[in-house]
């Protein structure tokens, strides 16, 4: 075991190899407010790459309802059990945040990695704790969809007071679309016995080798997500790839730049952006105040890891749905959660305006530069006042292309009369 530092955690922490990172780093933000549900993602993801014989029950993209939904069904919770098993009462927070290398505070518990040293499992010791789904729980993958939860229930044919009121429902659901994380450390990796799992030094996509794998499924077991998906037909696991052509610019339709994935680009609720993020020595990110999502995630702090305490360091973020309640959000995202959402709930001027720049253009967004516009709206909202300007928001690529001019206030179209009834 060798440590490493997870600045997610706040800390170091032991991983079964030398750190190594990336020249640059494939990341993500899913914004959970706008997510409708539509599987439109997960359709695009798998007319891609998932059509053939043995991969019908693999989800590279998949988005499951919480709290009762799951792909493969109670992925996370069963982890989590596994974690309170291996440290009963520890799992949790501690310390004060600071900037990049622990902007959360400090984990104080166990992570996958660290646990399965002590916890030891029937088939002996592992490099991460994990358990393999059954055959059951990989079976439906939107099972519980729209099931919400609330201790309080509405009458049947009457208007339940109280139920939609902010900050926390009283009855909830929400939408979690996920991927890969293309994780810093990832479980995948470190289980492997053939070494077939491997995180390119170009921008930390992780592949399985297909040549390499013997179907052993020990990523399968370690993964903590559940991101990897074996292949009856091959008798090999395969996993989410990155859409790694389109990351290098070879879709005829980025001209040679990056572009974003096929998940994140056929999202019609704009909820997802992508970006490539140059990391320091220590695995930290490189200030890039203008990139989008070091702005959303290091300064103003509404995009947070997805289970940040499994250790993996994952490399997809989430702004949290601000209705549910907050000990379900703290337990899946950490303690950034409050803030997260108080500043995403009334945004200022800067947030505001990057927040539309998701969803805008295909290829990846570097930088961004604002334009001043007029004020056109003031609120206040839960006692916060909140105004609104309406700013232009403009998005390069990295060599510079102009790629996104968009404006806070969408541009609203009426249709004619005359085209009332024409599609
Ligand atoms: S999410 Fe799972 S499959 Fe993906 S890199 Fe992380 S550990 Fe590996
Ligand atoms: S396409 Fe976008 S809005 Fe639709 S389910 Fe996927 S992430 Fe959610």
């Amino acid at each position: 075991m060798s440590n490493v530092l997870n600045w997610q955690l706040g800390r170091e922490m032991e991983y079964p190899y030398d750190a190594a990172y990336p020249d640059q780093q494939f990341a993500f933000i899913f914004n959970i407010n706008r997510c409708i549900g539509c599987q439109t993602c997960t359709m695009a993801c798998k007319s891609t790459w998932t059509f053939s014989k043995g991969q019908e029950y693999m989800w590279w993209n998949n988005v499951e309802t919480k709290p009762y939904g799951g792909y493969p069904h109670h992925w996370d919770v069963k982890t989590l059990d596994l974690l309170e098993q291996a440290n009963p009462g520890g799992q949790n927070w501690g310390g004060k945040p600071e900037d990049l290398k622990a902007p959360y505070g400090k984990f104080n518990g166990k992570t996958i990695f660290e646990a399965a040293k002590t916890f030891i499992g029937p088939e002996g010791a592992n490099r991460a704790l994990g358990y393999l789904p059954t055959d059951d729980e990989w079976s439906a993958p939107n099972r519980y969809e729209d099931h919400p939860v609330g201790n309080e229930k509405g009458v049947k044919g009457q208007y339940f007071k109280g139920g939609e009121l902010l900050p926390e429902h009283k009855t909830w659901f929400f939408y979690l679309a996920r991927i890969c994380n293309h994780c810093s450390y990832p479980a995948c990796l470190a289980a492997c016995p053939r070494n077939a799992i491997y995180k390119r030094p170009e921008d930390g996509i992780v592949l399985v080798d297909q040549e390499r794998c013997r179907g052993y499924r020990k990523c399968m077991e370690a993964c903590p997500y559940k991101k990897t998906y074996y292949r009856g037909t091959t008798r090999t696991t395969e996993k989410c790839i990155g859409c790694f052509p389109r990351v290098e610019g070879k879709d005829q339709a980025s001209h040679g730049l990056p572009m974003q994935t096929r998940c994140m680009a056929s999202c019609i609720g704009h909820i997802r952006l992508q970006g490539l993020i140059e990391l320091n020595k220590d695995g930290t990110w490189k200030e890039m105040r203008n990139n989008p999502l070091y702005y959303l995630i290091h300064v103003a702090k509404v995009a947070l890891p997805l289970y940040p305490q499994f250790g993996t360091e994952p490399n997809g973020y989430y702004i949290p749905p601000r209705w549910v309640s907050r000990p379900y959000l703290h337990q899946m995202f950490g303690p950034g959660v409050d803030a997260a959402i108080e500043k995403y709930s009334a945004p200022d001027r800067e947030l505001l305006a990057v927040l539309q720049l998701f969803g805008k253009d295909q290829r990846i967004c570097h930088r961004y530069e604002i334009k001043e516009g007029p004020k056109v709206f003031e609120t206040e909202v839960r006692g916060k006042k909140f105004v609104m300007y309406n700013d232009t928001v403009i998005g390069y690529a990295k060599d510079g292309t102009k790629i996104i001019e968009t404006t806070v206030e969408e541009p609203l179209h009426v249709r004619p009369d005359k085209h009332a009834n024409s599609i």
